[in-house]
């Protein structure tokens, strides 16, 4: 099996905060033993992460055994602007109105039907930091946060997210805790293959 990864994105960390607010979730972390505090090669590629501790498995839905005796099993922290995505096509339905986007019958691959191209450019635009980050629904006109607009699987940018390379996907109640340590910022959280 490929490598994948769980990301959490904090959607609410600003530039000026980010970097403290990484060095109490890294404590954290450290202190509830899911990570330890040393910094290793543990990633994929040559940045330093920190290897899964003890009881790493309270972090999970169900620990299927997968980090036990796998390399590249560490966390890594970004504190910069960073957009999270998955490998796989992403559908998005509005908030609003309910519609969702429409696969192109001729282009295939995903492709979003000619109607839905302008949400896609402003997704991109918000990606490339240039654009907002909201968006007018094609069928009803409403404005809508992308955080809103039920993106499947998730996409974020934020300041400040962690990768948990080959892990599982994190419970839902893991999420909570960590979204308290923040300050109760909401997280955007998804698993993907490379
Ligand atoms: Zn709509």
């Amino acid at each position: 099996m490929g490598d994948g990864y769980v990301w959490v994105a904090d959607t609410d960390a600003g530039p000026q905060d980010a970097e403290a607010l990484a060095g109490r979730v890294v404590h954290w972390l450290e202190e509830q033993g899911v990570i330890v505090g040393e910094l290793t090669h543990c990633l994929l590629g040559d940045e330093l992460g920190r290897a899964p501790g003890p009881r790493y498995a309270r972090a999970l839905i169900e620990d299927d055994g997968s980090l036990a005796g796998s390399g590249a099993n560490g966390t890594g922290v970004d504190v910069e602007r960073r957009v999270y995505v998955c490998a796989d096509i992403w559908t998005a339905r509005c908030p609003h109105c309910g519609a969702r986007t429409e696969e192109s019958a001729t282009d295939g691959h995903g492709r979003w039907t000619d109607e839905w191209l302008p949400l896609l450019d402003a997704v991109y635009a918000w990606f490339g930091g240039g654009g907002p980050d909201h968006a007018a629904c094609v069928r009803c006109g409403e404005q809508a946060a992308f955080l809103d607009w039920n993106f499947s699987p998730p996409i974020a940018v934020a300041q400040l997210g962690l990768t948990f390379w080959n892990w599982p996907m994190l419970s839902a109640a893991f999420l909570d805790e960590l979204s308290a340590v923040l300050g109760g910022h909401r997280l955007v959280a998804a698993w993907t293959r490379v």
